[in-house]
């Protein structure tokens, strides 16, 4: 019974992987069942023939529409064909309208009656992807505030330091940092204390809108604030905006006492790639400085010595 084509068919047919068995010149010459169903239910022509099919033509065509993956498939199948790589794996995407999909493809060669052959399948990794994906953005969300965390942060910040230094543009950067906070803490507690931080990781994201801004937690309760293509003086419009804000919130929690921060804001126009820590170096010590001369305050930086300072009187 095992030596029936039939039944070895019958076997291909019960596996949830889609299989197709190609020749050397990409003619496909086999499909099992669960390629021909998803084929079915994928494509508008339902009565396609897929042995009439040529796989490479299919790639190729992908690929000349740009599709990236497109272009790696017909690359890595010619690779297999031409005895290059004794095999080939590529992970793609290839989402519906309703949902989104990740399969992996590999192929492998199969020799037969001195003809070469290609076995491909494609594995549906969507469950891995998914859950790869969700790791990754929790990895970058601060789990008290849910808003960027400080790895995010340093992410965002190198990138944004380059578009801005390609392109002549001002960056800004604040320090946020809640004033007596431990005060705080030690009279109404370390739940009341989380309540605030919470709140302002409500407030901030209103003052980093555009796709060049980004705030994050950076620590403690400490804040980031970073505004890629903005001047000096529309940052501090912002944060005086943001100041007032928080103040007016009188929360319940509090009896009454307002939520204050001090604010150490920079700009430069990157002019070195390197730089980017003086940046932050700048932010922090004009933050030092607002705490040093009485908190609930932003302190404009001073001009750092070896890099463009942004007019900001
Ligand atoms: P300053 O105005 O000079 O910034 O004084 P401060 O008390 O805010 O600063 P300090 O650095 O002395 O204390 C920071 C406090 O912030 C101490 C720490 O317990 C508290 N803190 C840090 N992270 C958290 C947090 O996640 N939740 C709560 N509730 N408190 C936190
Ligand atoms: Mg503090
Ligand atoms: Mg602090």
């Amino acid at each position: 019974m095992v030596e029936s084509k039939e039944f070895l068919k019958l076997i291909l047919d019960t596996i949830s992987e889609h299989i197709v068995v190609i020749n050397e010149l990409g003619d496909i010459i086999f499909v099992n069942r669960s390629w021909q169903t998803f084929g079915d239910e994928n494509n508008c022509d339902c009565d396609i023939q897929w042995q009439k099919q040529n796989y490479l033509a299919i790639c190729k065509s992908a690929a000349i529409q740009g599709d990236d993956f497109g272009i790696k498939a017909l690359a890595g199948l010619n690779k297999v064909i031409n005895n290059q790589e004794p095999e080939f794996y590529l992970e793609y995407p290839c989402h519906s309208d309703i949902e989104k999909r990740w399969f992996m493809m590999r192929a492998v060669p199969l020799e037969y009656n001195a003809q070469r052959f290609v076995v491909i399948s494609h594995l549906n990794i969507t469950e891995r992807k998914l859950a790869e994906q969700q790791v990754q953005e929790l990895a970058h969300i601060d789990g008290l505030t849910q808003i960027a965390n400080r790895r995010h942060f340093d992410d965002f910040y190198e990138q944004e330091w380059s578009r801005c230094m390609r392109l002549k543009l001002p960056i800004s950067l604040a320090m946020i940092d809640l004033d007596n906070f431990k005060l705080l803490n030690d009279n109404f507690g370390h739940v009341v204390g989380d309540t605030c931080l919470k709140e302002v990781a409500k407030i901030l994201p209103d003052y980093a809108r555009r796709p060049g801004d980004l705030c994050a937690r950076y620590g403690g309760e400490e804040f980031i604030l970073v505004l890629g293509n903005t001047h000096c003086l529309q940052a501090q419009m912002l944060l005086t905006r943001f100041m007032a804000e928080l103040t007016a919130l009188k929360l319940p929690e509090l009896a009454g006492h307002p939520l204050t921060v001090s604010i150490g804001l920079a700009t430069l126009v990157p002019n070195v790639a390197d730089n980017a820590m003086q940046l932050i170096e700048m932010a922090d010590n004009a933050l030092y400085q607002a705490k040093d001369t009485g908190r609930n305050k932003l302190v404009v930086a001073d001009h750092y010595p070896q890099t463009n300072k942004e007019e900001c009187p």
